[in-house]
């Protein structure tokens, strides 16, 4: 690594970034192969937006001309709380248990694009996070900040995988970094912790089996199918089975951000709660978070199908007691 990539690297540091790699602006051939598979099997479900723009998304030269290379950050959010259990209530994925990421970010990314062009000022520098179509985590992989693992998260040796992943594109060369090895090894823990088997074989995931996907990605007015809604595994906004099973994850570092600690110091939300919510008493308690993405609708649809399930398991363990 040469002085300009180190300097790059304490600019993204003092934004807080933990994470800072360099890939070649290339276009991803092999990645183009696995996702023309992916989408033409459908296993994108209802997100079409992932099969617009392909060839921006699998060429960043495609989005800034003349691009040299990748800048790909790593932002961890981990912070020490675990899941609740409890019948009465539906557990939140960790990453929407504060505040957006997005909101969270910008800022730190336009500052650091700010510094790059000022000290690199000939040179372009344009960020996204999870902001358009650039492939973070194939970015990722390829910039050895982590390797994709077989649950499709990228995982970090340093930092497990609760990190959210930015890139920059940049018209400035920089020495680029070879791709992450594979760490998963034999391991197949997130395959079969999956409460719906949605890792339908190593590395890839079926949205239309995926927690993730139902809970938060599918309009509100769409009902989760029964074959799905009956192993929710009580979740009410994602899904973070297969991350807490995988052994990487015990290198998890606490982030110290308040922004990403759970609300009200809750990582599940009471269903009766969310059943009797207002409009205004979501869009107040859900501003600047995540969980807005599922509107109130689709929120509602998941605690609705929560309670379901735990209605049947109370029916099925009386009509046992009544048999013994
Ligand atoms: S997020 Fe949940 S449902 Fe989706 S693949 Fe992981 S464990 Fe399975
Ligand atoms: S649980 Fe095991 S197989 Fe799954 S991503 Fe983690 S290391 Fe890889």
């Amino acid at each position: 690594m040469t002085q300009k990539e180190q300097a790059i690297r304490t600019y993204a540091s003092e934004q807080g970034f933990e994470l800072c790699h360099f890939a070649s602006a290339a276009k991803l051939t092999d990645e183009a192969v696995r996702l023309d598979e992916w989408l033409n099997s459908g296993k994108h479900a209802t997100m079409h937006w992932m099969e617009r723009n392909l060839e921006r998304r699998l060429d960043p030269r495609e989005i800034v001309p003349d691009a040299q290379s990748v800048i790909v950050l790593g932002f961890n959010y981990y912070t020490p709380y675990d899941h609740e259990e409890s019948p009465e209530s539906g557990k939140i994925s960790r990453y929407a248990w504060g505040d957006d990421y997005h909101d969270v970010l910008k800022p730190k990314l336009l500052d650091l694009a700010k510094t790059l062009e000022s000290e690199f000022s000939e040179h372009v520098f344009r960020f996204y996070n999870d902001t358009g179509p650039v492939m973070e985590k194939q970015w990722a992989r390829r910039s050895q900040l982590g390797w994709q693992g077989k649950h499709s998260n990228i995982i970090t040796r340093t930092h497990g995988s609760w990190i959210f992943l930015s890139a920059i594109i940049t018209t400035l060369e920089l020495a680029p970094e070879t791709p992450h090895a594979d760490f998963c090894g034999s391991c197949t823990a997130c395959i079969e912790a999956c409460p719906t088997q949605a890792i339908v074989e190593p590395y890839v995931v079926d949205s239309t089996k995926c927690l993730s996907y139902w809970t938060i990605e599918a309009k509100p007015d769409v009902q989760i199918p029964d074959n799905i809604a009956k192993d929710m595994d009580g979740w009410m906004f994602g899904c973070d089975v297969c991350q807490d099973v995988c052994p990487w994850n015990r290198f998890s570092k606490e982030s110290g951000r308040t922004e990403f600690a759970p609300r009200e110091l809750r990582t599940s939300l009471e269903t009766s709660v969310v059943s009797n919510m207002t409009q205004e008493e979501f869009s107040a308690r859900f501003r600047k978070s995540p969980i807005k993405r599922t509107k109130l609708a689709g929120l509602k649809r998941n605690a609705a199908e929560l309670h379901k399930n735990v209605q049947r398991d109370c029916s099925s363990e009386s009509s046992q007691n009544t048999q013994t």
